[in-house]
């Protein structure tokens, strides 16, 4: 699964490895986090009640896994992100803080216990995303469409984003995702084309953009957003060469946020890149046509994105 959330954790601590593949990788150390990158502490009743539901369900959070520097404030709000098809991740993205080994087996109940937890959470938005599944001759499609479904039967009125890997060499799996229906269809770039040797091994850059327009192109009702990591060594004609490629994918929400370094092995942080180059590169995003975009230092795919679901549907109906 490729993320794009991080943030410092206590990997060297643990006995058992986190990231086995990234043992023998050199160490980059951790840049001190600039002022302008401060985060609320998870300590209010509303993050320990939503710590409680997602435990008392036996569900997993990519706001734990990725360490999300957000944990606090979504929390609190009862915002948690879900991620389905367990804790452990096929693939080895140099950034990701999400376990890498082999997954065990799909959990065919959990489908269920994700949707009584929205229900009981009362979400009006909820995001889904998953590790990358490449072990399954799916990819993982069919959870998808599970989970879909059985929240659609317990909270109608929940709309639905999904993040999802990209069904690399799986055959009809991405179009039985979107024939799923969610409401918003994410999938993230996450760096640009000459970095995704070292960030993202695994991947293929014009294929995760080809994905984003078969979403459009297959259901054009569907919301499709794209988010990016920047601080990793890019340039801005880099990234703005990717918001042309973006749109020219017809992907409407663009997210854009700072990069954080998880641990020594990860990949490091080339630079922090300051609230007002990321204001700059919302006004450009926003002159190349995006319906919606989201770019300060902790901008996460999932962040705020009930609110943005909102502004998104009503940018669409402006326009
Ligand atoms: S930004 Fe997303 S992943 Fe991070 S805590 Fe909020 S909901 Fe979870």
């Amino acid at each position: 699964m490729t993320v794009l959330i991080n943030m410092n954790s206590k990997e060297d601590a643990v006995q058992k490895p986190r990231h086995p593949e990234k043992q023998n990788r050199p160490d980059s150390p951790i840049l001190r986090k600039p002022s302008w990158i401060r985060v609320k502490a998870p300590t209010s009743s509303g993050f320990n009640k939503t710590r409680k539901l997602v435990k008392e369900k036996g569900l997993v959070t990519v706001c734990e896994e990725a360490a999300c520097p957000n944990i606090g404030e979504c929390w609190e709000k009862s915002h948690a992100t879900f991620m389905i098809l367990g804790d452990t991740c096929t693939r080895a993205c140099s950034f990701c803080n999400v376990k890498t080994g082999l997954p065990g087996a799909v959990d065919h109940d959990e489908p269920a216990r994700v949707a009584d937890a929205v229900k009981q959470m009362e979400l009006a938005h909820v995001v889904i995303t998953s590790v990358d599944r490449d072990d399954l001759a799916d990819g993982g499609a069919q959870h998808f469409e599970d989970v879909i479904f059985a929240i659609r039967k317990a909270s109608p009125h929940t709309t639905i984003e999904i993040l999802t890997p990209d069904f690399l060499r799986k055959d009809g799996a991405l179009d039985q995702v979107i024939d799923a229906k969610a409401d918003v269809f994410n999938h993230n770039l996450e760096t640009v084309p000459r970095l995704y040797l070292s960030i993202r091994p695994g991947a293929r850059y014009y294929h995760s953009l080809r994905l984003l327009d078969r979403v459009k192109q297959r259901d054009p009702n569907q919301f499709t957003k794209s988010g990016l990591m920047v601080g990793l060594g890019e340039t801005k004609e880099e990234i703005m060469q990717v918001m042309d490629d973006m749109r020219s994918a017809d992907v409407d929400f663009l997210t854009i946020g700072q990069y954080l370094q998880p641990t020594r092995k990860h990949a490091a942080v080339e630079r922090f890149v300051t609230p007002e180059e990321f204001k700059a590169y919302e006004t450009i995003a926003r002159a190349k046509g995006f319906l919606m975009v989201s770019a300060t230092p902790l901008t996460r795919s999932s962040y705020h994105a009930d609110s943005d679901f909102e502004k998104l549907r009503a940018a669409r109906a402006a326009g």
